[in-house]
């Protein structure tokens, strides 16, 4: 059974303590993580699916913040929902998140917005649909990191493959890294912490002109060698990786995973 003591949430004001503490309450939580369940128990008594344009998420609460409505866009893909719903019950638990109404758009909650609370907001829908605890435990068991783990989280957490891959790298305990892509145009990349090399491709850069993740069409279980040089930035060290591999995920309308790593 589900339970949250909120009293023992009161006095946390980062996103992963918190989440943290709905996890220890819940050890035996089932996946994927019941984020309306959840939101039920903080108190918020409506969770609705609204489809106007340009609308994205909302909460609207009382001024203790012991009470509140969720509405969601109901046209985005299920994981964007769930995510969603917990960036909102994000802006509800905060305690330092003080309004009682909060409008996101679509860059609040695809985190392109510079605002701090938006920014916590996602970081707490991101712990709590991913907790550590147990995405950390399924990865020392995969191992090695592959796009396979990450098609495999996102399919057993209900979550989208952009914050799945995201996750995964952020928790990994081997060097690697995931260029995310638009076009063939870097949109952004994430390294995980033993990642020690510096990527020498950058947010508006193409994607290397030899790499394999340029093509149209890639098969995301086969890994591609390729020069180190092609994906990192080059240091005269005897210690530098001679290659990186990479797998790539390609996903609609010119979007793109391309996970790295090396020996
Ligand atoms: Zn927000």
């Amino acid at each position: 059974m589900l339970k949250l003591e909120l009293i023992e949430l009161a006095d946390l004001i980062h996103p992963e303590d918190l989440v943290d503490e709905i996890i220890k309450q819940n050890p035996g939580i089932p996946l994927p993580i019941p984020i309306e369940d959840l939101a039920r128990l903080a108190g918020i008594t409506k969770i609705e699916p609204l489809s106007s344009e340009g609308f994205e998420g909302t909460l609207i609460a009382n001024a203790e913040k012991s009470a509140g409505a969720i509405f969601y866009n109901s046209l985005r893909p299920r994981p964007r929902q769930r995510f969603t719903i917990g960036h909102e019950l994000g802006h509800f638990l905060l305690p330092w998140h003080r309004q009682s109404t909060f409008n996101c758009t679509v860059e609040d909650i695809a985190g392109r917005s510079n605002l701090d609370w938006e920014k916590q907001a996602n970081q707490f829908s991101a712990e709590l649909l991913l907790p550590r605890f147990l995405v950390t435990h399924r990865l020392q068991k995969f191992g090695s990191p592959e796009m396979a783990h990450v098609q495999n989280l996102a399919q057993d957490f209900e979550t989208s493959v952009e914050a799945t891959a995201r996750r995964l790298v952020e928790l990994n305990d081997y060097p690697c890294a995931v260029v995310f892509s638009k076009d063939n145009v870097v949109r952004y990349t994430v390294k995980s912490k033993y990642f020690e090399e510096q990527l020498c491709v950058w947010k508006g850069d193409a994607l290397p002109s030899k790499s394999p993740s340029r093509a149209t069409n890639t098969d995301a279980e086969e890994w591609d060698e390729i020069y180190s040089y092609w994906w990192l930035k080059e240091r005269r060290s005897s210690e530098m990786p001679e290659s990186v591999y990479e797998q790539t995920l390609c996903q609609e309308i010119g979007y793109k995973v391309t996970l790295l790593t090396y020996e």
